[in-house]
């Protein structure tokens, strides 16, 4: 087993594979201690994973902080909830990534995973159309699957040919640094407060993580002067610049300006895609970690069941379809938690109502850990009642009002149409293959009943007149570059009798070769795709 990619997705899968019994060998192109862009929160269901397979408690020895106490603000309402009572199994924890990660990597070597850092994949082995192992450099590691745990521009989704699916813009840009000096309280706030969302809490190491969130439309003057815009951004939240006043910044501003939200085809014949390099989505929920924990604990489980029964094939299927059910509410939800700030009074409404009622506020704690979806929370009972409410006590919201609820339907209905694709385009590529076959040799049928079987005669019509020369020489060229994209295609993907288009090209004509070549193509990337059996 080869597993490209050693972070939170990969160095936690690997290691669970190997408590299985299976030999994997880890790959990264970072070597560690290794940092990289993201804030620190883990959701209790993936510490919850951390704790079964045995790190939780040297990764809580080396400083994680536990996060106990949670608030929510937002314009209007505010959530205040504690973890104790027994509402999750471990609270949250928080630790810097250039900590976390390396105690990550070093349980995959203690488990018996074989980790190699500093080694970068930068290809795939194939035999008839399935992946059989990676290239990294001058090696070439034969394994029975490749996992493609390598983040979001994931090497092995592009060598695969994995498409993208459910595709949710950037509409902020995180912007957090470090402080010194604050008391480490265990108490995790969220903030959406006028243009800006918040993310702040304790980490390890006694610092304090504050992250300032802008739209994108503020992108260029936030990083114009970041220093300046940061500090603006702080003091905007009062209550978090009054914890902050009197201590110290640690480092410089981090920002990540550049991201989008997305699920890939999560597997194909010989490969499997974990973590951000399947599913990203917007990080304002603070869920991708958790999420790539969890999807590699059920994926663990699905590889081992793959071998166990002979059909590794139909077990990744199923785990893909899993992770697009489990993934796909929260998606949108991440979405619109992270959205540029508009006019929402009937939002608005619905989180003062959740935060006025202790059960719902831990409601709404147990959805961010995943354990009930998004629309049991916000049920159409609810947003009636909410509706209902501002209708009576703020009248002059209608209007606004009424902006929202068209701008969510619309919302809606773009997102029901984000469906993993269908097979429409593989049916009408193989009506094409048809018809191109039929067409040509209907009308080599239609000479032979007139002309009898004269083959120099048939070729030699083809050079009659200007015109017909020309439609002649402009399909020979066709022909030639098309095979010159499918000799480049299949070096990159290659799939079983790829080559008949060749033949069939030839024999019949490009308009059976072309068509026949891609319906092929199409069959071949999407015959692991979620949903299909
Ligand atoms: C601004 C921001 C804030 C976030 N905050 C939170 C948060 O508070 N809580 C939370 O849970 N999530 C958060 N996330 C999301 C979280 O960072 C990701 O979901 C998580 O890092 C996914 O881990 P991963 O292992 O899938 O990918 P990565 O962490 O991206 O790891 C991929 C690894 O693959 C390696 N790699 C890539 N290509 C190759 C190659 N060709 N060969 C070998 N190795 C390769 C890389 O070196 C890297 O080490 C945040 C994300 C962002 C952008």
């Amino acid at each position: 087993m080869v597993v490209v990619g050693g972070r939170c997705a990969g160095a936690p899968l690997a290691t669970m594979l190997a408590q299985r019994g299976m030999r994997v060998c880890l790959l990264d192109k970072a070597r560690f201690p290794s940092e990289t862009l993201s804030t620190h929160v883990i959701q209790p269901c993936g510490v919850g994973v951390l704790d079964r397979i045995g790190l939780l408690d040297g990764i809580l020895a080396a400083g994680a902080a536990p996060l106990t106490r949670f608030t929510f603000v937002s314009d209007g309402a505010r959530m205040e909830a504690t973890v104790e009572g027994g509402l999750f199994e471990h609270p949250s924890i928080s630790m810097r990534r250039l900590v976390l990660d390396r105690l990550l990597v070093d349980g995959a070597a203690v488990a018996g995973v074989d980790v190699r850092t500093g080694t970068r994949v930068t290809g795939l082995l194939w035999e008839n159309g399935r992946v059989t192992g990676a290239v990294a450099g001058e090696k070439r590691i034969a394994a029975r699957l490749v996992v493609g745990a390598d983040g979001r521009g994931s090497t092995v989704a592009e060598l695969a040919g994995a498409r993208k699916y459910r595709l949710a813009p950037q509409e902020r840009i995180f912007a957090w640094a470090y402080f010194e000096g604050v008391e480490p309280d265990g108490h995790l706030r969220l903030g959406s407060l006028g243009d800006l969302t918040y993310v702040a809490g304790p980490t390890d190491s006694g610092l304090y993580l504050a992250a300032a969130c802008p739209p994108m439309k503020d992108r260029e003057s936030f990083l114009a002067d970041r220093e300046a815009s940061y500090a603006a951004a702080l003091a905007a939240w009062p209550e978090l610049s009054g914890l902050l006043a009197g201590t110290r910044r640690s480092g410089p501003v981090r920002v990540m300006a550049n991201w989008h939200g997305y699920f890939r085809q999560p597997a194909g014949p010989g490969w499997v895609l974990a973590g951000d390099a399947g599913n990203f989505k917007d990080p304002s929920p603070a869920q991708g970690m958790a999420d790539a924990l969890r999807q590699g604990e059920r994926l663990a489980d699905s590889i081992a069941a793959g071998f166990r029964v002979g059909d590794l094939d139909a077990c990744l299927r199923r785990w893909g379809r899993w992770r697009d059910k489990d993934g796909r509410e929260m998606h949108w939800f991440a979405a619109d938690m992270g959205a540029a700030p508009k006019k929402r009074p009937l939002a608005d409404q619905i989180l003062r109502d959740i935060a006025a009622d202790r059960e719902d506020t831990r409601r709404f704690l147990r959805m961010l850990n995943h354990e009930i979806r998004p629309s049991r929370l916000f049920t159409p009972v609810r947003v009636a009642r909410a509706a209902a409410r501002v209708a009576r006590r703020e009248p002059r919201q209608l209007p606004a009002m009424l902006k929202e609820g068209v701008r969510e339907v619309q919302k809606a209905s773009q997102r029901v149409a984000q469906r993993p694709p269908d097979r429409v385009t593989e049916r009408l590529l193989l009506a094409l293959t048809v018809i191109g076959f039929v067409v040509p040799n209907l009308c080599v049928l239609l000479f032979l009943g007139e002309e009898g079987l004269d083959t120099g005669g048939y070729f030699s019509l083809w050079f009659t007149s200007t015109p017909s020369t020309q439609l002649v020489l402009d399909l020979a060229i066709a022909a030639l570059a098309f095979f010159a994209w499918v000799l480049a295609e299949v070096r990159r993907a290659p799939f079983a009798r790829w080559w008949v288009c060749i033949p069939a090209t030839f024999l019949v004509g490009l308009c059976f070769g072309l068509p026949l070549f891609l319906w092929m193509r199409e069959r071949a990337l999407w015959k692991h795709a979620p949903g299909r059996a």
